[in-house]
């Protein structure tokens, strides 16, 4: 049985609020946001990091960077600017094993980040 959240959202078996969907890829809010727009774009198909996507070699990063770029213009923060995140690997702070971008705008966004 597959244990990974995201999948599980995926599947429907737990709840979130979705807000932008393509064959390949979920877009859904993050439940923790850090900025007014704080939204998780994932590949339907799990991959644990995103190294692992990177080498899945068919399109599919592409396929997570478009959906990044539609969630931002749906939300109305692509012309003031936003931020694509993959935090890769426990160091940089990934707690979820299923790779996923965040997609976060509309506050100042200060870099570098902590
Ligand atoms: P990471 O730390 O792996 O880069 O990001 C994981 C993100 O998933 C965190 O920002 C966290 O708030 C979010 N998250 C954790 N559990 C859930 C959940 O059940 N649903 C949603 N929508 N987001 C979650
Ligand atoms: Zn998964």
């Amino acid at each position: 049985m597959n244990e990974c959240l995201f999948c599980k959202i995926v599947a429907k078996e737990i709840p979130a609020e979705i807000v932008y969907e393509s064959g390949r890829t979920l877009a859904f809010r993050d439940t923790n946001p850090q900025a007014p727009t704080h939204v998780l774009v994932i590949p339907k198909g799990h991959h644990p990091t995103a190294a692992a996507l990177a080498d899945a070699d068919d399109g599919l990063a592409d396929d997570v960077l478009k959906t990044a770029h539609a969630v931002a213009v749906q939300e109305g923060v692509a012309d003031g600017g936003y931020r694509i995140v993959f935090n890769t690997g426990p160091g940089a702070g990934q707690t979820i094993f299923h790779v996923h971008a965040h997609v976060l705008g509309g506050r100042d966004l200060t870099w570098p980040p902590g």
